[in-house]
């Protein structure tokens, strides 16, 4: 299974921001998308960092309240790892793991074409097991 099986089902909508973006601004957009990280782009399609829940709690534990006076691009992590339509899930799994990130940006010719969160490849993975099963016990069914 590759990464654009896991985008056809959920789309390739991403929410991304400016590095000019206040935290605080930053705190009530991750709410009300109820997301738990953004993309940080100036033109909406080149990703120049990302930034999530725990880059904010990271800052907070720092430097305090201070923090909602800052702009995203200060507490964002710049060296993204991404991924491409054809990365397998497999590989993906595990880069997750190993870099310990919950969300990977996916581009296509340097350009956003989705993002991918840990969620959505847990569902990924329920559903095509789901898919497993049901086969084998019409399998086993009609074998009888
Ligand atoms: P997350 O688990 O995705 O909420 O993010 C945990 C930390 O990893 C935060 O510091 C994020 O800025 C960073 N991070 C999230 N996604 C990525 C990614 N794809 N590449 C590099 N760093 C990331």
């Amino acid at each position: 299974m590759r990464i654009r099986d896991v985008l056809r089902g959920k789309g390739d909508r991403v929410v991304t921001v400016s590095p000019d973006t206040g935290v605080d601004e930053l705190l009530g957009l991750l709410a009300r998308r109820r997301i738990g990280a953004a993309v940080v782009s100036t033109d909406g399609t080149t990703v120049e960092g990302i930034v999530s829940e725990r880059d904010v709690v990271r800052a907070f534990a720092e430097r305090g309240a201070s923090v909602l006076g800052e702009r995203v691009g200060e507490i964002c992590t710049h060296e993204v790892h991404t991924a491409t339509p054809q990365t397998s899930v497999e590989q993906l799994m595990r880069d997750m793991t190993d870099g310990r990130f919950r969300h990977v940006p996916v581009l296509v010719d340097g350009r956003l074409a989705g993002i991918v969160s840990i969620g959505d490849i847990v569902k990924h993975r329920i559903d095509e097991l789901e898919t497993e099963r049901s086969a084998l016990e019409g399998y086993i069914s009609t074998a009888r």
